[in-house]
């Protein structure tokens, strides 16, 4: 069965692109057949993995708006066994004009009908908000990801996170499964960050990922040449531990 994961927390810069675009590239170097959709207007995960958004005529905006069918803004990326999905500015409207359509959080799940067999994984990075777009990646999603820096306030808003998804199970998705927190630009010289990870284990019992992610400056650089960790630097720690994440998932699902 293919799962769809949204990668959601609605305070920006927790690394939900990044995790997005490392995550699905080393799920697809293992061989798993994997799409990334880019549902931030921001497009940060498109021009991560190398695609000109001058250049696109179309996006995820025109299959939510405009009724586009998803297989025309389906791209390949140089990664063999990842496509994506790619998101412009113009999606910044869609927010505004889903909220006047009937059906507005369900438009994606259904855009998805003609394509989900034809993956393992569908990835959606989402907007760090917790409107109408999140709400059609929560919608159509069999679970979520949560990725959680390793800071002072990691915490806060994590309760407005989680009274979101009991919303959407009890309206719009009563099957929706958090697949797994993620402490996310971990530094192991700092005792803070030892103690955020212990307290977020205490907030989600069992559902903390083995895998911590550490700080690594080429997880950093890689989007701004176009690539996903495992292809920029294949040897870093970042690669490293973007594909021990990518194992743990496996195991999960
Ligand atoms: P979000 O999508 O949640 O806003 P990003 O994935 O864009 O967050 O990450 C925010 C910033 O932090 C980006 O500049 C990204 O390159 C950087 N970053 C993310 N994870 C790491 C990491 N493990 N080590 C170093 N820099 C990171
Ligand atoms: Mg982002």
């Amino acid at each position: 069965m293919t799962r769809v994961i949204a990668i959601a927390n609605q305070k920006g810069g927790v690394a939900k692109t990044t995790t997005a675009i490392n995550l699905s590239a080393c799920l697809a170097e293992l061989g798993k057949r994997v799409l990334l959709i880019d549902l931030d207007p921001q497009g940060n995960a498109t021009s991560g993995l190398g695609i000109a958004k001058h250049k696109l005529t179309k996006c995820i905006y025109d299959v939510l708006i405009n009724d586009v069918s998803i297989d025309q803004v389906i791209h390949k990326t140089e990664q063999k066994n990842l496509n994506i999905v790619p998101a412009r500015i113009e999606l910044a409207g869609g927010e505004i004009e889903l909220v006047s359509q009937s059906s507005r959080e369900g438009k994606l799940k259904i855009a998805f009908e003609g394509i989900i067999g034809d993956y393992d994984f569908i990835f959606i990075d989402c907007p760090p908000s917790l409107g109408v777009l999140t709400l059609n990646a929560l919608t159509a999603a069999t679970d979520v990801l949560i990725p959680i820096q390793c800071e002072y306030y990691a915490l806060e808003g994590l309760t407005l996170l989680m009274n979101t998804l009991e919303r959407v199970r009890k309206h719009l998705n009563p099957n929706l499964n958090i697949i797994g927190a993620l402490m996310t630009m971990f530094d192991a010289r700092t005792n803070l960050a030892i103690q955020v990870v212990d307290e977020v284990k205490k907030y989600f019992p069992q559902k903390v990922f083995k895998t911590i992610i550490s700080r690594n400056v080429r997880l950093s650089e890689a989007p701004s040449h176009g690539k996903a960790i495992n292809s920029y630097d294949s040897r870093s720690r970042g690669a490293e531990v973007y594909r021990e994440l990518a194992k743990e998932v496996l195991e999960r699902v």
